[in-house]
This record gives C-alpha cells, sequence and structure tokens, in this order.
C-alpha cells in the first residue's frame, strides 16, 4: 500500500465514522408532528374539546398540561395527538 492510497483510505475511514452517527440521529427524529386533535372524536367530545376557544387566556397553552409550541402541542389526554395552542377542553387547568 502506497502512502497515497493509505492516506484515501484513511480519509474514508474518518468519513464513514461520521456519516454513522450522523445516519443514526437521522433515523431518531420525527419524521412528522402528530395529527391535530379531531374535535368530533369521542375522546373530544367527551371532554368538551374546542379546537378555537374565544376564551381569552384560557386555552391550551396556558394550560399545565400542554407541552408544546406556538401553533400545537401535546396534551397527555390526547395520546398520540396535537392539540392546538388556542385550543380548549373542560379539564382546562392554568399554569400556576
Ligand atoms: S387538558 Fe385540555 S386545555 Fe389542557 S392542554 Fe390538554 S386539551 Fe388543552
Amino acid at each position: 500500500m502506497t502512502d497515497s492510497t493509505r492516506r484515501k483510505f484513511v480519509t474514508y475511514l474518518g468519513a464513514g465514522a461520521v456519516a454513522v452517527p450522523v445516519s443514526a440521529l437521522i433515523g431518531t427524529l420525527p419524521s412528522h408532528a402528530a395529527e391535530l386533535v379531531d374535535p368530533a372524536s369521542d375522546q373530544a367530545v367527551a371532554l368538551q374539546y374546542t379546537a378555537e376557544t374565544e376564551m381569552e387566556g384560557k386555552n391550551c397553552s396556558t394550560c399545565t398540561l400542554y407541552q408544546g409550541g406556538e401553533a400545537s402541542g401535546m396534551c397527555p389526554l390526547f395520546a398520540g395527538k396535537e392539540v392546538a395552542a388556542n385550543a380548549w377542553c373542560s379539564a382546562y387547568t392554568p399554569k400556576a
């Protein structure tokens, strides 16, 4: 093996060592956000969920159960779905 060939081989090894962890990380990222809660679903109806409330300051984004961002987020009462930040349900509990 010449020095040039050895250098190329070592370079490829280094690139492979970086590529594998990056590809492993990408595989763990969510491919898309969860669907929003369907207000007509049984659980939503039971909790009187409304996708957009008119109550000033009383919505999911100010609820202690809300785990999300500006537009939508997760709520443990609706596993696997997202609630709208401006939604509301009867289990609303204001953040302290
Ligand atoms: S409990 Fe109700 S108001 Fe609170 S985040 Fe969940 S859906 Fe929104």
